[in-house]
């Protein structure tokens, strides 16, 4: 079992970190040739799209020429999770941007939704099956709605900040920082059962 983590910017290493604490193997993807590598050999059980600036990650998608492959992988059914601007790049629509990215997931979502520069904070709420967690957001987006196959899992302030659609799961917080492993637990889970 190995995970590949979107290594372009952001909080990436968060990520990597929470997946070793579990006993999980990951490794980075920052150019192009350590994904085909990886997906040659047969080698990669999911995909972590980190938090960081969606715009400045799906500008460097493109300019890498990773977005193509990586689109490919998530419609043939490969899991993948995308924490916050991870979310942004996944989603089908933004709302309150004209630029879409992957648009692998049906779900509309708006970005800076709590407000650019106070919009930080924490909060401690459901995730759907697997109980309280802690939140933490960051600049971060809300799903404003979502598709018929879409599973909603956590909500806060009567906003969508969780959800699953198949392989792909998302949160608009992010669960690396913090020491609670369970959402990454459920990803392995993912992961797993596609093996
Ligand atoms: N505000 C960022 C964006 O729009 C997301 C912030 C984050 O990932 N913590 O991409």
């Amino acid at each position: 079992m190995k995970i590949g983590v979107l290594a372009l910017q952001g909080a990436f290493a968060e990520h990597r970190k929470m997946l070793k604490k579990l006993g999980i193997q990951s490794f980075e993807i920052r150019k192009k040739s350590d994904l085909s590598n990886a997906v040659d050999n047969n080698d990669i059980d999911g995909l972590i799209i980190p938090g960081g600036e969606s715009t400045v990650i799906g500008k460097l998608l493109y300019d890498l020429d990773l977005f193509d492959d990586i689109k490919k992988l998530i419609l043939e059914g490969l899991p993948v999770f995308g924490t916050c601007a991870g979310l942004i790049l996944l989603a089908r629509e933004i709302e309150n941007d004209s630029r879409t990215y992957l648009g692998a997931m049906d779900i509309k979502v708006r970005r800076n939704a709590y407000g650019r520069q106070l919009g930080s904070f924490f909060t401690e709420s459901e995730f759907k099956g697997i109980g309280v967690i802690p939140m933490t957001f960051i600049r971060a987006p809300y799903i404003s709605s979502v598709g018929k196959n879409v599973e909603v899992l956590s909500e806060v302030d009567g906003n969508v900040v969780a959800a699953r659609e198949n392989n792909i799961l998302v949160t608009s917080y992010h669960p690396e920082l913090n020491d609670d492993l369970k959402v990454h637990k459920f990803f392995v889970e993912m992961c797993k059962l596609n093996k």
